[in-house]
């Protein structure tokens, strides 16, 4: 891992920059190239305007390792309304949650209660509901959780991570009760005992991966197969893959982030890919920022040039 990388994964955990980071001017100019504001109007109008463009949209309130009862409660109440909201507009816009903002870290049975009502408000709503995945140090939980929800909530799907040595069982055990699966690279600081430290094996680790995840097993079993990567050389690897199998260009998804790779997410919409972008808003991104700049440390000059202005 780059020395660049794993110091922004480290400010990504300061407490006093979670705290206070999103006050600093320029760090606020820099973060508007990924979200289109702070806002629940600034991502319903982001939604929007891509659905004009054919590219469905996902969104996420940002917010992590909430600690205080009434922060989690709130949070999941605003979930409620969003989902309701975008219902009444007739917008396709996916709920993606971490389970840490509903209160994982206070309890466990209060983050599935909050869960379990958004994931029925969703269903309600004829949506599907992603739940992201956390440090390496959740995943047990979120897929428990994640197991549990499906049984009662068909719609639903759990990030894995191809950085993890334990992704490859986790993704069969998912995708063989159905649960769909949004396959990342994996944005977190983690040691070499738990994930490969050469982005090359993470590379190569996500490709067999994604081969898993088209295969006939899962998609008999109904497992939403989503990637979600900017990495056109892996995009391409896994179009040419699932085109030699006989897939159809609708039988599976590319998700990508708001801001990353727009000219990409066109032309793959214009192609007839499918092709979702997740936008983010709410005022606690500081760390979620950091983890952006890690992916691309050359972001880093972004930020620089804001300070400027
Ligand atoms: C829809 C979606 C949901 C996600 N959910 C999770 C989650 O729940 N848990 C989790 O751990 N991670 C999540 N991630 C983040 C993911 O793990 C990676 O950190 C991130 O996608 C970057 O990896 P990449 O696959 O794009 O490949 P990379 O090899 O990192 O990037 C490929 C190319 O894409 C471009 N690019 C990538 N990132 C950036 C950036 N920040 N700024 C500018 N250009 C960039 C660059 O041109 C780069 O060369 C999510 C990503 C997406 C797209």
């Amino acid at each position: 891992m780059s020395v660049a990388r794993t110091a922004l994964l480290k400010i990504s955990d300061n407490q006093w920059l979670r705290a206070n980071g999103t006050r600093l001017p320029f760090v606020r100019r820099a973060v508007s190239k990924f979200m289109p504001g702070e806002s629940y109007d600034d991502m319903i109008a982001a939604a929007t305007a891509t659905a004009a463009t054919g590219i469905q949209a996902l969104f996420t309130r940002l917010g992590e390792n909430v600690r205080d009862l009434a922060e989690a409660e709130a949070v999941a109440h605003h979930y409620l309304e969003v989902i309701d909201r975008i219902r009444a507009l007739g917008l396709s816009c996916e709920p993606s949650i971490k389970l840490t903002q509903l209160g994982l870290d206070i309890n466990r049975e209060l983050a599935y209660g909050h869960l379990r009502a958004l994931a029925g408000r969703a269903q309600a709503a004829g949506s599907y509901l992603w739940i992201d995945m956390e440090q390496s140090s959740y995943v047990d939980v979120t897929l428990d959780l994640t197991r549990r929800l499906q049984q009662e909530f068909p719609a639903v799907g759990v990030c894995l991570q191809a950085y993890l040595f334990r992704s490859r069982q986790d993704l069969e055990d998912v995708t063989s009760r159905g649960i769909g699966v949004r396959l990342v690279k994996g944005a977190y600081n983690e040691p070499p005992a738990v994930a490969f430290p050469k982005k090359s094996d993470v590379d190569a680790n996500y490709l067999a991966l994604s081969q898993a995840m088209l295969s006939a097993g899962p998609r008999a079993a109904g497992s939403r197969a989503v990637f979600g990567t900017h990495d056109l050389d892996l995009i391409g690897a896994i179009r040419g893959h699932a085109q030699s199998i006989g897939l159809k260009p609708a039988e599976y998804e590319f998700h990508m982030l708001y801001g990353i790779q727009k000219a990409a997410q066109l032309r793959l919409a214009r192609e007839g890919a499918a092709v979702r972008v997740l936008i983010a808003y709410g005022e606690y991104w500081f760390p979620w920022y950091m983890r952006r700049l890690a992916e691309r440390p050359a972001n880093v000059w972004f930020v620089a040039k804001s300070l400027f202005g």
